[in-house]
């Protein structure tokens, strides 16, 4: 994927979704949903010319979804296009042919899947969303095995996880407990030193069920090894070798069911229009942080942010698009926070983060950042589409600000945005 510039902890992740197929018809009903459902940005183009141009006029690229058959390209030329360009590239194909798909899939391709069957469209938003999400979890794959390791490691990459490589069970519980971001882990059965179930048991004492998903492994054909591994804790098995495609599916359904019941549990921490954190769980974070940070002698800033004039949203296109303007506005802040900061909707038509690490004249930078982006959303309405802005007020921490004042401060800057004409962010003073 070396085409692709390189990500850094502190890049929004990019979002844009390019879809080419010379269907017309087909393309508007995949871009409708991607775009209504996931909020994710999609590009059309008909044929790989346009493809090109599209390229060339974004920098925002994720991923894209090809049909096999355009008016300047087919098959090995259309994947080769996208796959030298080092984009994740899914086929979307109404070609059934064994043969196809399954050359197809030798090449470094993410899916392959056939459109006009039953569920198709359902499948491919699930598929878009999972590998949206996959960015934000990391993967770890414990194998003796350098290869096994690299196999493992090369399809969950290509999955778009971030991947963390352990070579026996005590660097896997070292890595575990240093890194939060792994939810999964596929531990093969047969090492040296800790076998898999030993790993699973002891992985268990550390993160639970519901945390850390564990697939185990094993080129064994010993029926009792599944009971074993699942006995110990771990949440499925697949057996070696395995094909790409059973290997996407039981990694996707293990963190697919993690994630719903995190999503459970998040009833009560997130706020149910927008799925943000709520107002309650972003203080206690917060309050917890805020110490953390001025002992570590990181920066500190507050931000309240606040759409404007959103009366006259709801006053003249009804409630319900209001509602999902404030979901626009809440996915945007949340794909903007990188993974240190905090994010809420702080109620209404408010939003607040709690950021660290950035410097005043970077903060200037990242929340005009964020109001820019704010500014670049189009939500759609009968018609035609909404624009937004919001007024943002941001207060760096002195080192004895507590968590109290910093919320008063960036809100008196957030009233001095919205005196001085709305539509900016009020940093300083
Ligand atoms: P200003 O630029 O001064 O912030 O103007 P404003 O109209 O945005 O501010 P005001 O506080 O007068 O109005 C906020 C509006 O947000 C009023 C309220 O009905 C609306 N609102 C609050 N929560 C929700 C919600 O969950 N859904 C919808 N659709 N509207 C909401
Ligand atoms: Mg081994
Ligand atoms: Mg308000
Ligand atoms: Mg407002």
């Amino acid at each position: 994927m070396q085409a692709l510039p390189l990500m850094t902890e502190s890049s929004p992740l990019p979002q844009r979704v390019l879809l080419v197929e010379n269907s017309r018809a087909y393309t508007q009903v995949v871009a409708g949903a991607i775009e209504q459902q996931l909020e994710l940005p999609v590009t059309i183009a008909a044929n790989l010319a346009e493809a090109q141009a599209a390229l060339e006029r974004h920098d925002d690229w994720f991923m894209v979804l090809t049909g096999l058959v355009l008016a300047d390209g087919d098959r090995d030329t259309v994947v080769d296009f996208f796959l030298h360009r080092g984009l994740p590239t899914v086929v979307v194909s109404g070609m059934y042919d064994e043969d196809l798909r399954e050359r197809m899939l030798r090449r470094q391709i993410i899916d392959f899947v056939l459109k006009n069957t039953p569920g198709n469209l359902d499948y491919i938003v699930w598929l878009v969303q999972r590998l949206e999400r996959n960015r934000r979890i990391s993967a770890l794959v414990v194998d003796d095995s350098a290869a096994a390791r690299q196999h493992a490691s090369s399809l969950l990459e290509l999955f778009g996880y971030r991947v963390v490589q352990a070579e026996g069970g005590e660097a896997a519980l070292a890595a575990i407990e240093a890194d939060p971001t792994i939810r999964l882990a596929v531990v093969d059965q047969e090492m040296p030193c800790m076998q898999g179930i030993e790993l699973t048991r002891r992985l268990r004492a550390l993160r639970a069920r519901d945390r850390v998903a564990v697939i185990g492994v094993s080129g064994r054909d010993d029926p009792d090894l599944v009971a074993q591994f699942l006995k110990n804790g771990a949440n499925d098995f697949l057996r070696k070798p395995y094909s790409r495609e059973e290997f996407f599916c039981r990694v996707s359904q293990n963190v697919d069911q993690l994630e719903l019941i995190g999503s459970l549990q998040d009833l009560a921490t997130r706020d149910f229009l927008t799925g943000l954190p709520n107002r309650r769980h972003f203080l206690e974070q917060a309050e917890r942080l805020v110490p953390k940070l001025h002992d570590a002698g990181e920066p500190v800033a507050l931000a309240m942010l606040d759409i404007d004039h959103f009366k006259h949203i709801n006053d003249r296109w009804g409630h319900e698009t209001g509602d999902h303007a404030l979901r626009a506005v809440a996915h945007a802040v949340s794909i903007h926070a990188r993974r240190q900061d905090q994010v809420a909707r702080f109620g209404g038509e408010e939003f607040c983060m709690l950021v660290s690490g950035l410097d005043d004249a970077s903060l200037g930078t990242y929340f005009d950042g964020l109001r820019r982006r704010i500014e670049e959303l189009r939500v759609p309405v009968r018609g035609g589409e909404l624009q937004m802005t919001v007024s943002i007020g941001v207060c760096p921490a002195r080192p004895d600000d507590d968590l109290h004042s910093l919320l008063s401060d960036a809100d008196r800057r957030l009233y001095l945005a919205k005196a001085g004409g709305r539509n900016q962010v009020v940093a300083a003073g």
